[in-house]
């Protein structure tokens, strides 16, 4: 069984257009506490964006690669809302670097 692996993402500037993923976990209760950005990995390098604030576009967001801080490539624009409706999960990302590895 593959456990999903959970990423708190913080800003890296004030305008928000770069941020940074952290340390991974599994812990999901804890990054959804304290963190209102996050990836979440479930299949190897592909990574899931969710926030909880409503953001119109993030077409200009650069989030970087949690293993080797490239930029991550967005590969699905799909956005949707979670189930409760407490958080928006803003499509697919992945690393190009990591994945010719
Ligand atoms: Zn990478």
């Amino acid at each position: 069984m593959t456990e999903i692996m959970y990423y708190p993402v913080v800003d890296a500037d004030s305008k928000g257009t770069v941020r940074f993923a952290m340390n991974r976990t599994t812990d999901y209760r804890t990054v959804a506490n304290h963190h209102s950005m996050r990836l979440e990995e479930t299949v190897p390098n592909v990574f899931r964006f969710c926030y909880k604030r409503r953001i119109k576009r993030n077409d200009a967001i650069s989030i970087h690669c949690p293993r080797c801080s490239a930029v991550l490539k967005r590969i699905t624009q799909s956005n949707s809302i979670s189930k409760n409706g407490s958080e928006y999960r803003m499509g697919l990302y992945e690393c190009k670097s990591c994945a010719n590895k």
